[in-house]
């Protein structure tokens, strides 16, 4: 090796920039916010990989993906220019690419692994898995995607997410025909209902189902299974079922005064806007009203999602009322740093007591207290108390309540001997199996409101059991082994 060539790599220290729309336009339109990098800036990231192996007591990349693409193998292809086969090796594993490019928390998986990032930034992985999926999206041609002949095996996937999704790519990749039924008029779960289109465009979602259809997956929308058709009656019909229905319940404060008008749960107001277009009302038919002021109560993506679209509806002051730090804050950094660039404000260390309304049964303040850290409790994080006295009043004619969803119940509630946990989740091994044979079950609805990719692993360790299922492999867990986790958990 000439002597050059063994010198180290010097890196270029930090990611090369995303370009964005300016905070003070993009809070008076639902376009993208970050605006996406150009083929040239995209191969210059890639530069900055070092092509690492993985070892026995050495992790990289590859080990935080929890979909196990490739990273590397795609990244050099980057380095090469040649995209068409990068793009091939990301959807070896992956049928969601444009979408996790953008909103997976790849700062806690891949990126949190990467090599470089122990002294630098990591490599951007998730920019160039969105520069990739959208360089697809414009230059490839959208005919039928190639797919071993049919073995013959049906399967049934109910709920159309990111977890059913991943099922019905991975199975369909196999030769298997899949159907997919799904409850709302579109695929993709929240991330066609809950994702606001300023960081996740709906037709980017809608390019990604349509390729899965171009893979001979059947779509069946406005079907609700447990309401037209039980599980049960499914596996008369289909040789496994995966359930993926996420966890669509919001939860509730409970506390006084919840029920007044302008206060309402996360996913109610981000459906109304995402999905029905309340914001083009009455171009479009559902309404939706914000006032002056809106509280949102809660620290995850979800609320940060909430207050940004606040903003975007026209409210002058968007406030998230959180009850631990900022360090403690649960959503992505990058969504809380565009929520305070939008102009957000941040209420931390403080709690709602109460909502206090007009005598027209109208929201009009928010009762709350100041808080501070106390020792960890179970999540590891430092447990948030009262500081006696500290009461205030903040004026809010809308309140939204984004402190987290629990698990659609309806399919449970219409599966017997389907064991849930006490949480309501379905209980389910490590690879999805279920209490009831020919049944599996992950994302939302199995692990509790998570993330996408979360999800999407979940997704690719049940396609694997049931392909070994359907195609003769009949082993299945005792019943104890779902006494034990629905007890435990
Ligand atoms: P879901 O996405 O909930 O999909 C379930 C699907 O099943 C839905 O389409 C539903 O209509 C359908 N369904 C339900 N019941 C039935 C039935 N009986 N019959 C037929 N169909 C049914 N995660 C991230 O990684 N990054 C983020 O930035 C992020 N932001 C978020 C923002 C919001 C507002 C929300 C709510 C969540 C966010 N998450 C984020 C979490 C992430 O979206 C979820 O963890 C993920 O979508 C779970 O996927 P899933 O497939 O399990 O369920
Ligand atoms: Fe990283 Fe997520 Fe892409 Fe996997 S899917 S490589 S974790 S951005
Ligand atoms: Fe490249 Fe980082 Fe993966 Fe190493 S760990 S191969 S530098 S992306």
């Amino acid at each position: 090796m000439a002597e050059e060539e063994k010198k180290p790599k010097k890196i270029v220290p930090k990611k090369y920039p995303m370009p964005e729309q300016d905070p003070k336009e993009r809070v008076h339109n639902f376009n993208e916010v970050p605006i996406g990098q150009d083929a040239q800036t995209a191969i210059a990231e890639a530069q900055r990989c070092l092509q690492c192996k993985r070892g026995p007591n050495r992790k990289v990349c590859m080990d935080g993906c929890p979909v196990e693409i490739d990273i590397p193998r795609f990244i050099k292809q980057v380095q090469l220019g040649e995209f068409a086969e990068a793009i091939r090796i990301i959807r070896e594993n992956q049928n969601l690419p444009a979408v996790c490019g953008r909103v997976c928390p790849y700062e806690n998986q891949c990126e949190g692994f990467c090599i470089v990032g122990k002294k630098n930034e990591p490599v951007g992985i998730g920019r160039l898995e969105r520069f990739l999926a959208d360089w697809e999206r414009r230059e490839q041609k959208h005919g039928k995607v190639e797919v071993p002949p049919p073995t013959g095996k049906k399967v049934a996937v109910v709920g159309g997410g990111p977890a059913g999704l991943t099922v019905a790519g991975d199975l369909a990749k196999l030769g298997h025909k899949v159907t997919v039924f799904e409850a709302l008029q579109y695929c993709g779960g929240v991330l066609i209902y809950g994702i606001p289109e300023f960081r996740l465009p709906k037709e980017i979602v809608r390019a990604e189902v349509d390729y899965l259809r171009r893979m001979g997956v059947e779509i069946h929308n406005d079907y609700v299974i447990g309401k037209l058709e039980t599980v049960d009656e499914l596996l008369k019909s289909y040789d496994a079922v995966f359930v993926g229905t996420g966890a669509g319940l919001p939860d509730w404060t409970n506390l006084k005064g919840e029920n007044l008008n302008g206060i309402m749960s996360a996913n109610e107001f981000l459906t109304r806007v995402n999905l029905m277009k309340a914001f083009k009302f009455p171009e479009y038919d559902t309404p939706i009203r914000v006032g002056d002021r809106v509280v949102t109560i809660g620290g995850g993506n979800v609320a940060m999602d909430c207050a940004r679209t606040s903003l975007r509806l026209g409210c002058k002051e968007s406030v998230i009322l959180y009850r631990r730090s900022d360090a403690e804050l649960p959503a992505r950094r990058e969504e809380i740093h565009h929520a305070k660039d939008e102009g957000v404000r941040f209420e931390l260390l403080a709690a709602p007591l109460e909502f206090i309304g007009d005598a027209q049964g109208n929201v009009q303040q928010v009762k709350a207290i100041r808080m501070q850290l106390g020792e960890p409790d179970a999540s590891g994080r430092r447990r948030p108390v009262k500081i006696p006295g500290s009461e205030f009043l903040i004026d809010a004619q809308t309140v939204l309540i984004a402190i987290g969803q629990s698990p659609n119940p309806l399919v449970p509630m219409t599966t017997p001997d389907l064991k849930t946990t006490k949480e309501g989740t379905i209980a389910v091994d490590e690879n999805g199996r279920t209490s009831k044979m020919g049944v599996f079950a992950g994302g939302d609805i199995a692990s509790g409101a998570a993330t996408v990719i979360l999800a999407m692993g979940d997704g690719k360790r049940a396609a694997k059991a049931m392909h070994k299922f359907i195609t003769g492999d009949r082993t299945w867990p005792a019943p104890e082994v779902f006494e034990k986790l629905s007890c435990e958990m």
